[in-house]
């Protein structure tokens, strides 16, 4: 079993919807796809979010794009005979869930910051619910989880966290003795280990989702798509004699992620790095390129 991660410009359009398909479909054993939102959605939503907040109601003309967006999108990757359902569950999600939230923040002036937080980050779980559920809809078979169920942290007195023990027993109960090939949930999005509220790993946190899954179920392989052709020896909009990396260490790769290389989310790595899983960084616009491989 493999894990797989498709980054926001992977999840983004048709085409590129497209070639995630095929790379699903091109595994030969069962894995656990893990997806970010259409890239640019959560910077989407957390700006309706900042409008709303301003009693701005512009936040409505941006509400609407999206949601042609994601229309556009289902019309061109999910299959005639799923596309109607798939359809009534993002608008949902829009219509209730996010008009709903957007609503409540414009039209109230004095709502208490905590509760203005929860809003948020339910608001912003929104991005990877409806794409997750969009590549769901795209796979014959694929069976969506979701992985607020399974993805816990908890509040420290100045921080929140991942509850790792919790999340690493929840995932064997949600993966393990499950036999069907493909599987979705969402990266990112998590749950309050002990209110179930809605929380979340931090911006780029999909990488993360994927990485504890990989752990927890000692996974062959993980591989995150995205759209570089891997970790680079220089920056290649500024050095044009920047080459890929083709293999590192684990401890190379944290040293680059700790020092800003944006291919991955810095976190990603030790969870994976503790059970010696091989971590590929591949591009999904590039599909054969050999990408970068990170092992011990
Ligand atoms: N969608 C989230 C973000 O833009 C998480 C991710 O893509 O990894 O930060
Ligand atoms: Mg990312």
């Amino acid at each position: 079993m493999k894990v797989i991660k498709f980054g926001g410009t992977s999840v983004g359009t048709v085409q590129s919807l497209h070639n995630v398909k095929a790379i699903i479909d091109e595994c030969q054993q069962q894995v656990i796809v893990v997806v970010s939102a259409l890239g640019g959605v959560t910077n989407q939503l957390i700006q309706m979010t900042e409008l709303a907040k301003r009693h701005d109601a512009s936040y409505e003309t941006l509400l609407n794009a999206l949601k042609q967006r994601h229309a556009d999108v289902i019309a061109g990757v999910v299959p005639e005979e799923r596309q109607q359902e798939c359809l009534g569950v993002v608008n949902t999600f829009i219509d209730e869930g996010l008009a709903s939230f957007y609503a409540m923040l414009y039209a109230n002036e004095e709502l208490a910051p905590d509760f203005v937080e929860r809003v948020s980050d339910a608001i912003v779980s929104h991005g990877e619910i409806m794409s997750s559920a969009i590549v769901a809809s795209m796979i014959d078979g694929a069976v969506p989880h979701f992985s607020p169920n399974f993805i816990k942290t908890m509040d420290t007195a100045t921080e929140r966290i991942l509850d790792a023990e919790t999340t690493e027993r929840l995932i064997g109960e949600e993966f393990d003795g499950r036999t069907e090939r493909v599987h979705v949930t969402q990266g990112f999005i998590a749950a309050d280990v002990e209110t179930g509220v809605k929380t979340n790993l931090g911006r780029g946190g999909s990488d993360f989702t994927a990485a504890l899954i990989a752990a927890a179920l000692n996974a062959e392989c993980l591989e995150i798509w995205t759209d570089v052709d891997g970790f680079m020896t220089a920056d290649p909009r500024t050095d044009p004699t920047a080459e890929v990396i083709p293999v590192m260490t684990y401890e190379q790769a944290q040293r680059m992620c700790d020092a800003g290389a944006k291919v991955i989310y810095a976190p990603t790595i030790a969870p994976v790095a503790v059970k010696h899983i091989p971590v590929w960084v591949k591009n999904t616009f590039n599909p054969t390129a050999p990408g970068t491989v990170i092992k011990g």
